[in-house]
């Protein structure tokens, strides 16, 4: 089987998490099921390379495909995350979401200005996230090669927000 179909038949709806009239896609059995997490990882070290500096990952669960990724590519990882986590100097960015804010933050020297990283999270929803996520990396001298997300929920728009970016999702819904 493919890789999409893969990550298709692993993930998990979960009605009304983390509240009701939300269908939360779990990628808990995706992670707990080592062939079908090594097929993600091993289908993004292919498009990826020798063309990528590092590998940015979001909180939370951003982090542990990014990791995975990172040491499949033999490459650094950077997290991306909420802020009042990180010691040291950091680059904070604020982003709406449905009811109030949230802020991303990345520790100031956390790259060389010009080394191409790809970012990384589980799910892409409205956007949000990752337009922030992207920007901040750009903000400490970062280039985004590449967006990539196991899930895209296509009815949320993320992709609109993140116009002129490559995004990469393994499966939508
Ligand atoms: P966005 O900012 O695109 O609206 O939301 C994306 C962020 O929220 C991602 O960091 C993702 O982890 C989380 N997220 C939103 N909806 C879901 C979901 O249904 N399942 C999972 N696993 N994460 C979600």
């Amino acid at each position: 089987s493919t890789v999409q179909e893969v990550v298709a038949a692993t993930i998990r709806d979960v009605p009304d998490f983390p509240s009701p009239g939300i269908l939360f896609k779990d990628i808990g059995p995706l992670v707990g099921d080592p062939e079908a997490f090594g097929a993600v990882i091993e289908h993004w070290r292919g498009r990826h390379t020798g063309s990528i500096d590092k590998v940015v990952g979001i909180d939370a669960r951003g982090f542990i495909f990014g990791g995975a990724l990172a040491l499949a590519l033999g490459v650094g990882f950077v997290p991306v995350r909420k802020a009042g986590k990180l010691p040291g100097a950091t680059i904070e960015r604020s982003y709406d979401l449905e009811y109030g804010q949230a802020t991303l933050a990345v520790q100031a020297d956390a790259l060389t200005p010009g080394e191409r990283v790809v970012v990384v999270d589980d799910v892409l929803a409205t956007g949000g996230t990752a337009e922030a996520a992207c920007e901040l990396i750009e903000q400490v001298g970062g280039v985004v090669a590449e967006f990539l997300v196991v899930l895209e929920l296509v009815a949320l728009g993320g992709r609109d927000r993140l116009t002129g970016r490559v995004v990469e999702a393994l499966a939508s819904a």
